[in-house]
């Protein structure tokens, strides 16, 4: 078993003054060896405030190099940290609190609101740490400026077999955010596999795009410290700039852009990005949804000299389970990139009422082997329901996607069996914006669907409602109230007042009608 802070007091072994972590204005750098010193201080901090191996540490701030470094020192005190976004609303971030059960909370300044919301949630007994010297007030206890970690010694305490490093919470479709358990070998099996494909060395510059709490950016951290290379922490606010964003992966001279379909949509579609562009780049990867084939086109026109990987895979079965090298540009467009074939030690399963498909026959695919989770945080009955037995005896998680197997074993990507959607990238249970929305004082009925209206951000979500008699509920009112509810990229884009949702033969709201009645009206001459 390889625990992830491992890899990086390996890296400081083999390399202590090579550059770990840049930061997002590219001037704030720490080694290997001070990224070492620095976790083992906050581990022993985290220690020293009581925090138990096993304990969760709640994480809500920016990415910077501190907030990475956090998160290390959290595995260095055998504890299991809970990335939040601390864009969320406070309500629904109690929820995660709530359920994580934190000892200690770590927040930066783009956090203190948030935090104050907590408090207003009732989360009053919160134990907070504060990530900058200057937030230490009322609300947070301790400081973890660099001059307070100093003069500590390091402290690493025992764990037992395959401890959990972190949970990271999804969209539940009930209104709950599910907790997936991450294990470190869960994460180390998946490096493991991707330094041999990828060759990822030291001197590699690689972006960190997604966020924390996306497990997407697991890989960036830990496969970085593992190489010895650097990672450049990509500023959120670059986020809606394609030549910005262009231009940090040429300034930066990244060799490795990973991040999902809709940052390269983006920049494929402002033409953000030059013919022969970024001369230091050697691979692109994306993971996390369909990337169109015309925007993969456009890319490998214009770089000829990049390898572009499509990695397949749920949080559940943490980082990706399966991987397509593409290996020429698509001769036809129109056809989708396949998601590939099983990375090491993984496999995937297509299955059609509980037995293999047959070869090109569409079923429902499952994932087993070394990436998958032990399940969702204090939740029996979701982790039986979705991590079940499959024809072998062998465990595997239930996606929820459909797929097929072709001739080659190479499996390809076919939507969804259930309303989970993508919209850039984020993971939404379209039940639980209809959870939120129904909480609305006024809503009499809703629905909320995902339309593909062709839009860089993946699908839109669209939302449908009728309002009690008496009541009164403007759209605008509606958005204010769900905004304060859900975080910004569930809050529907499009949004329909109805005296009545259209149901069908059964009596339910019809969704394919409501899907047809956001799509525009196709001109005259059409
Ligand atoms: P997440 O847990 O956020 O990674 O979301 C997992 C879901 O995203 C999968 O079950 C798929 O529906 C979708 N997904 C992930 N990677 C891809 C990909 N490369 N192509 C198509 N869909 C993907």
């Amino acid at each position: 078993m390889t625990r992830l802070e491992d890899l990086l007091v390996a890296s400081a072994e083999r390399s202590p003054g090579s550059t770990a972590l840049i930061g997002p204005d590219g001037v704030e750098r720490l080694t290997y060896a001070e990224l070492d010193a620095v976790t083992d201080r906050i581990a022993t901090m985290l220690v020293d405030r009581g925090v138990a191996p096993g304990d969760r540490v709640g994480v809500l701030a920016a990415k910077t190099p501190w907030t990475i470094a956090s998160l290390i020192g959290t595995l260095k005190a055998g504890a299991v940290y809970v990335p939040v976004d601390s864009a969320s609303p406070a309500t629904r971030v109690a929820r995660i609190i709530r359920s994580a059960e934190p000892s200690v909370l770590l927040a930066d300044a783009t956090a203190t609101k948030l935090v104050d919301g907590l408090v207003a949630e009732g989360l009053s007994d919160l134990t907070v740490g504060s990530l900058e010297a200057p937030l230490a007030g009322e609300r947070f206890t301790s400081a973890f400026s660099r001059s307070d970690v100093e003069s500590l010694q390091a402290t690493r305490p025992d764990v037992g077999k395959d401890p959990l490093a972190h949970l990271l919470f999804t969209s539940g479709s009930t209104g709950i955010p599910k907790g997936v358990m991450i294990t470190h070998d869960m994460v180390s099996a998946f490096v493991d596999w991707a330094l041999g494909h990828f060759g990822t060395k030291p001197g590699d510059r690689i972006s960190a795009h997604p966020p924390l709490h996306f497990d997407l950016s697991t890989f960036d951290i830990y496969a970085t410290l593992a190489a010895g290379a650097e990672l450049h922490l990509v500023p959120a606010s670059l986020g809606l700039d394609a030549r910005k964003t262009a231009a940090f992966i040429r300034d930066r001279e990244l060799t490795q852009w990973f991040s999902v379909p809709s940052v390269l949509t983006y920049l494929a579609r402002f033409e953000a990005v030059a013919e022969h562009d970024f001369p230091a780049l050697e691979r692109l990867l994306w993971c996390g949804e369909v990337l169109p084939t015309p925007i993969l086109a456009h890319w490998m026109r214009k770089l000829p000299h990049v390898r572009f990987t499509n990695l397949y895979g749920p949080t559940e079965a943490t980082i990706a389970s399966s991987y397509y090298d593409v290996p020429v540009v698509p001769a036809d467009e129109s056809v989708p990139v396949p998601i590939g074939v099983p990375c090491a030690g993984e496999s995937l399963v297509v299955l059609d009422e509980g037995k293999p498909a047959p070869v090109g026959e569409i079923g429902e695919l499952y994932i087993g082997g070394v990436g998958l989770s032990p399940g969702y945080w204090r939740d029996r009955e979701k982790t039986d329901a979705a991590f079940v037995t499959g024809p072998d005896g062998e465990r595997i998680y239930k996606t929820g996607d459909l797929a097929r197997v072709d001739g080659e074993g190479v499996v390809h990507f076919l939507g969804r069996t259930d309303s989970q959607i993508k919209s850039r990238g984020y993971r939404i249970e379209l039940g639980e914006v209809e959870t939120a929305v129904n909480t609305v004082a006024g809503v009499r009925e809703c629905a909320v669907v995902g339309v593909d209206l062709g839009g860089f951000e993946g699908t839109t979500i669209c939302c449908a409602y009728s309002v009690a008699a008496g009541a009164s509920l403007p759209v605008n009112d509606m958005r204010r109230a769900v905004t304060a509810l859900l975080p910004r990229y569930m809050v529907p884009a499009k949004w329909d007042v109805l005296d009545e949702l259209p149901k069908n033969v059964n009596g339910k709201i019809d969704r394919p009608v409501l899907r047809e009645r956001f799509r525009p009206a196709p001109k005259e001459s059409e």
